[in-house]
């Protein structure tokens, strides 16, 4: 397992978002964590990487404890909301990033490589300022590429994307999948989670209702329905 959550517990005053939250995310699977809104699965993210406190528990990346900056070295992040500065070139991005991970005289081979899987290659010049929202997208997975991490954090990836850009992440993400990335997505877009993922984690009112491979879960039934009866049950 590359994740290991058990038994966490978060307050924030006298609201618990996170009741015994146990998890398990395996090596190299595309993971998603769905839950309705307010669940706790932002919460989850921010525990994972230490950003906030949790009040009881322990989670471990890679064996070693969330508390440990260590765990977090193969990690890349993209939160739902991103920018970066405007005047830079996705070439300059890049660099920023790459630099800010340590990565040293493989810089130049990193950049090449990330903007190739991401598929922006040919838009190494053109400012921030420039790029569509699928292209900033696109860019914001390039930018965790750098440092060649192996776990990926997506919170709400497909969120604003026109069809063509959600076809086209999707296929970025099945190509970091099939080079050995372990992705870890919150999504709300049960369509999209249903194609792309294999194992998902339904989260309601800070507590697990359900883990496992996707297609056990839901069998025959949709995961718009297995979603909708696992909550309201
Ligand atoms: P959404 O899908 O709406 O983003 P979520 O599943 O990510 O929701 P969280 O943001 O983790 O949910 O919130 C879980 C609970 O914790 C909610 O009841 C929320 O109001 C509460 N909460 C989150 N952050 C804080 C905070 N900083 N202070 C107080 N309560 C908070």
């Amino acid at each position: 397992m590359i994740i290991e959550a058990k038994n966490i517990n978060k307050f924030y005053g006298a609201c618990e978002a996170l009741k015994n939250f146990s998890l398990s995310v395996p090596r190299g699977s595309s993971f998603a964590l769905l839950g309705p809104n307010g669940a706790g699965k932002t919460t989850f993210v921010k525990a994972l990487l230490d950003l906030t406190q949790i009040s009881g528990g322990e989670i471990k990346i890679n064996g070693i404890s969330s508390l440990d900056s260590k765990s977090r070295e193969g990690i890349g992040y993209l939160p739902e909301k991103f920018n970066f500065f405007d005047y830079y070139t996705v070439e300059g991005v890049l660099v920023f990033y790459g630099k800010m991970k340590g990565v040293g005289d493989l810089l130049s081979e990193q950049i090449k490589m990330a903007l190739e899987k991401t598929g922006i290659s040919d838009l190494r010049k053109r400012r921030v300022k420039t790029l569509s929202k699928g292209q900033m997208q696109r860019l914001g997975i390039a930018s965790i590429l750098m440092g060649d991490n192996d776990l990926l954090i997506l919170d709400e990836p497909f969120t604003g994307l026109d069809p063509i850009g959600i076809k086209e992440l999707k296929d970025v993400l099945r190509g970091l999948q099939n080079a050995g990335k372990t992705l870890f997505i919150n999504s709300h877009i049960l369509t999209e989670v249903e194609q792309m993922c294999d194992e998902m984690a339904i989260v309601n009112k800070g507590q697990l209702v359900v883990q496992g491979k996707i297609t056990e879960l839901v069998g025959e039934s949709s995961l718009e329905d297995y979603f909708y009866q696992k909550i309201k049950s």
